[in-house]
């Protein structure tokens, strides 16, 4: 693809033009030399329908370790011997101090996430909701959880709580999905995601790169993600953790990491993207570069 039909494709995505797979296709086929300027169109894309403002959300791990579920890449697995610290869920008290840190940083999202496949018992639901609700009252941060697969009597008591936000990974594509966790489907976790909008919840639905998935995965993935209508897009460059076994799996070029970023926000122009896992170790200087592109149109 030219470079001048990059911008003509960035012009007709401002103007309304929704990407189909074959554009992203090729989009994903450009020469090295043309990287460059798939990031500033892409860069023109977010600034048309984002602007200058920079959304920043802050998680607290409200409960560690021991997850019955196998994804590979995953610390917090329990078929795994990581060095990672295993906790029950915290007290609320814990979960309000994490939302008072989160604001006086400046978050404006605050995202109360348990690994597992889901919650269950010891009342571990019930104290979620009443965190939820306090910070509800308080209104100083917009309440999110991730807290696994979504069942309609969570959604209901979350609700009423009222979570505004429910993050749930689908982490790469269809084809892929199976070599990376086969405690569950890709199915389930988009029916936690469609039951999480059929409650009126805003999604966060994002996942993970450097899994060992081809760039046509990417795209899959991206389309899904589109198709769902998920509000906000986390993306995550795997960073290996020793004892999983993606422990050995070669680091992505950085290059290729930003040429994925960019396919993301061509395909998803008007959602959040969130650079996420990964961004410091894989991208180290390379972070500020649609930044730094953006500052040279703008003169
Ligand atoms: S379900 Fe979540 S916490 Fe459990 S292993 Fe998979 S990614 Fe990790």
């Amino acid at each position: 693809m030219l470079n001048i039909q990059i911008s003509q494709l960035a012009q007709k995505i401002i103007d309304g033009y929704e990407l189909t797979y074959e554009d992203a296709l090729k989009l994903s086929q450009i020469k090295e030399a043309a990287l460059e300027d798939l990031l500033f169109c892409a860069d023109r894309i977010r600034k048309y329908f984002k602007g200058n403002s920079i959304h920043l959300c802050s998680i607290i791990n409200a409960k560690s370790g021991r997850c019955s579920e196998d994804c590979r890449f995953c610390a917090q697995s329990g078929h795994y011997h990581t060095q990672v610290k295993e906790y029950p869920l915290l007290e609320e008290e814990k979960l309000l101090e994490g939302a008072e840190a989160a604001n006086a940083a400046g978050a404006s999202c605050y995202g109360i996430v348990t690994s597992g496949r889901t919650i269950w018992g010891n009342g571990e639901l019930e104290r979620i909701c009443l965190a939820i609700r306090q910070l509800r009252e308080k209104g100083e941060i917009t309440p999110s959880a991730s807290l696994g697969e979504l069942t309609p009597q969570m959604a209901k008591k979350l609700k009423e709580a009222g979570l505004v936000r429910y993050h749930h990974n689908l982490e790469t594509s269809e084809r892929i999905f199976p070599r990376i966790c086969t405690t569950h489907s890709y199915q389930d976790r988009l029916a936690t995601i469609r039951l999480a909008k059929s409650y009126g919840f805003e999604v966060c639905c994002g996942g993970i790169f450097g899994l060992g998935e081809e760039m046509e995965d990417r795209l899959q993935f991206a389309f899904t993600l589109r198709e769902l209508g998920v509000n906000s897009a986390p993306l995550n460059f795997l960073v290996p953790i020793p004892d999983t076994p993606l422990e050995h799996q070669p680091p992505l070029n950085p290059r290729e990491i930003l040429q994925t970023i960019a396919l993301f926000r061509f395909i998803l122009p008007q959602q959040d993207i969130k650079v996420c896992g990964g961004r410091e170790k894989h991208l180290r200087d390379l972070q500020s570069c649609f930044c730094r592109r953006q500052r040279h149109s703008d003169r």
